[in-house]
């Protein structure tokens, strides 16, 4: 089937007084219908620049340079501002990281999650209050006729984010981006949600990009994964291959950080080293100041290119390079 969402060579730059901030550098993705595709990486690596360059909800003084985003067969670029409020909330959902921003305070959950139902989805507003009801029924609130008329405030952190990932689907999108929806969640809290998280789309088959700094949530919760690095996906392919053969360095750093279970969760700030500051991305590979197998052709000139393990599987590494003719020679076997 034809991919739900494209993204080809996207590169978005930020122009600031202290120069160009080279948060995007040409990232390429797909996401089929249904799957989860979880895009990893540190804070700065150019993840949640990307997904606000889909939505066009981009900061003052960024700017999309280049590329192509096709989303259901649309180009999202050539957009304008109204037809984009179409597609944000209707078509594609948003779930962040702090629900107490998401939902405003002033008025009932409810509310907010009828409101965007009757915008988006024209029907009358009892109608739209009974979605909101069995909506939060979905997400597993108990006595939810009775919750609707409740304020934020008056809620558990942990139903405020469900409450939030109900009024997010509550129009039907197509595609659910949730940008790191469990950072602000203790342990049992983060478990009880993506245990939800993983029924919801199951049961409305919608398509998701995860957002997340945590190899744990991945392996729990992704069909495939993007991992960013300065900007770049530095590797892309099925969940399961690369938790069994991680090919970039990066990515080797970041399942040695995975925690083992029952043990404290570790992040990935235990990935030896800074990452780039993207206001002055090293030349050559931008992993080099930091990883041990650098050469010199990891040094200068351009990032490394895509090379192709498997149809699906893409690494942009040189040590890839050699690789690849290995796998040529036992073709040939
Ligand atoms: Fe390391 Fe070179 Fe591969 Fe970059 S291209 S990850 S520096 S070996």
């Amino acid at each position: 089937s034809q991919p739900l969402l494209k993204v080809r060579d996207l590169k978005t730059h930020f122009f600031t007084r202290a120069g160009v901030v080279q948060a995007v550098n040409g990232v390429s993705f797909e996401v089929m219908p249904g799957e989860t595709l979880g895009l990893v990486g540190e804070s700065g690596s150019g993840k949640t620049i990307t997904v606000t360059s889909i939505l066009r909800l981009l900061p003052r003084g960024a700017q999309i340079l280049d590329g192509e985003v096709i989303f259901e067969g649309e180009s999202i670029l050539d957009k304008t501002e109204k037809e984009m409020e179409s597609v944000r909330g209707k078509r594609i959902g948003l779930v962040l990281q702090n629900s107490m921003t998401a939902l405003d305070p002033v008025f009932t959950i409810g509310t907010q999650i009828t409101e965007p139902v009757v915008i988006h989805n024209r029907v009358s507003w009892r109608e739209g209050w009974q979605r909101a009801v069995d909506l939060l029924r979905m997400v597993k609130i108990g006595a939810p006729e009775v919750r609707a008329k409740h304020f934020p405030h008056e809620l558990s952190g942990g139903m405020r984010q469900r409450s939030a990932s109900a009024a997010a689907i509550g129009p039907t999108p197509s595609l659910l981006i949730a940008d790191e929806p469990t950072t602000a969640l203790d342990v049992t809290t983060q478990r009880q949600y993506l245990e939800l998280f993983k029924e919801l789309q199951a049961q409305t088959g919608i398509a998701v990009i995860f957002i997340t700094h945590d190899m744990s949530i991945v392996g729990n919760l992704c069909d495939r994964i993007a991992v960013f690095y300065g900007g770049h996906v530095v590797e892309t392919g099925p969940k399961a291959e690369i938790f069994a053969s991680p090919s970039h360095p990066y990515t080797q750093a970041l399942l040695g950080a995975i925690p083992v279970l029952g043990e404290k969760v570790e992040r990935l700030q235990s990935v030896d080293g800074e990452p780039p500051n993207p206001l002055h991305l090293p030349a050559g590979c931008p992993f080099h100041p930091r990883c041990a197998s650098a050469m010199e052709i990891c040094t200068s000139g351009d990032a490394p290119p895509a090379f192709q393990l498997h149809p699906e599987h893409q690494v942009r590494c040189w040590l890839l390079e050699a690789e690849d003719h290995a796998g040529d020679s036992v073709r040939d076997a």
